[in-house]
């Protein structure tokens, strides 16, 4: 039997155990992301040394050091979307949240529009791998990475688009990202990568001003433009930002972003051409 003096601590401490349940499910893993973040942060409290300091340093090149107030913090320049190509919401984060994966993205977004943030704008997720775009080789460092909750064979949800739309607005503001600068994963990863599938609103985006789409007219089949004669769609896609060094490959990931058929022939029909000649207009 419990004394009547027990029974409210009881009660209290009960509460209180449940509510540190369900508040604490990742609190052991965001005091260690915590950490990681101090020591990743530490590198910019660190004074550059000079060759008198660290003489046998071959990368040591400084004859002096004298700090300069004149500064800021660099910034992302691009977004990269991508798909999860999992279940669900809760196994993309336990992906990212153990370490053996290596992988990591800056936002996940789910299908009911919720976003989970699982790491700061000015940190260097682990999302996008091998792959370039225009000359940047190194997306990780200038990119921001964005996960849909999709498994990539279904389309995406209104409210996840409305989402991501949402998030895409506040950093384009916050980070002034080239409207040009919006991508995905398999524009930047030719061969390699086909996320976000043949199912992403490319187009809606490019609507609300994230990434640029071709003018429809060219579908119409009364429309009578043409390309020139000199137009080398190889050139226009390295143009656009594709890595061409497997042109089949950047052909793939074109079609998979802009025109949605036949992504898997390497042929560009007269069609394609047309519609990669306008993009090359606007991207160039
Ligand atoms: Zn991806």
């Amino acid at each position: 039997m419990i004394s009547k003096g027990l029974l409210p601590a009881l009660l209290i401490s009960v509460v209180l155990s449940f509510s540190s349940c369900t508040r604490d499910a990742y609190y052991q893993n965001n005091k260690a992301h915590q950490k990681k973040v101090a020591e990743a942060t530490q590198v910019l409290l660190e004074t550059p040394k000079t060759k008198l300091e660290s003489p046998n340093d071959t990368l040591v090149i400084n004859d002096q050091w004298i700090g300069t107030t004149n500064f800021s913090i660099r910034k992302p320049n691009f977004v990269v979307i991508h798909h999860t190509a999992q279940e669900s919401l809760d196994q993309t984060i336990r992906t990212f949240t153990v370490t053996r994966t290596s992988v990591s993205s800056h936002y996940v977004i789910s299908r009911d529009g919720t976003v989970v943030q699982m790491l700061n704008d000015y940190l260097r997720s682990w999302h996008a791998g091998r792959g370039s775009w225009g000359n940047d080789t190194d997306l990780n460092s200038s990119s921001i990475g964005i996960e849909l909750d999709n498994n990539g064979s279904e389309y995406f949800t209104d409210k996840q688009i409305e989402s991501l739309i949402q998030v895409l607005k506040v950093l384009k503001e916050k980070y002034n990202i080239p409207t040009a600068n919006f991508i995905g994963h398999a524009d930047l990863a030719p061969g390699r990568k086909v996320d976000p599938s043949e199912y992403f609103p490319w187009k809606k985006l490019a609507d609300a001003g994230f990434g640029y789409w071709y003018d429809e007219k060219i579908l119409q089949p009364d429309y009578e433009g043409k390309v020139p004669v000199n137009f080398n769609p190889i050139d226009a896609l390295r143009i656009i930002g594709y890595n061409i060094s497997d042109p089949a490959a950047a052909i793939q990931s074109f079609k998979l972003h802009f025109t949605k058929r036949e992504i898997n022939n390497p042929e560009l029909t007269d069609l394609d051409k047309m519609i990669l000649y306008d993009l090359y207009l606007k991207y160039r």
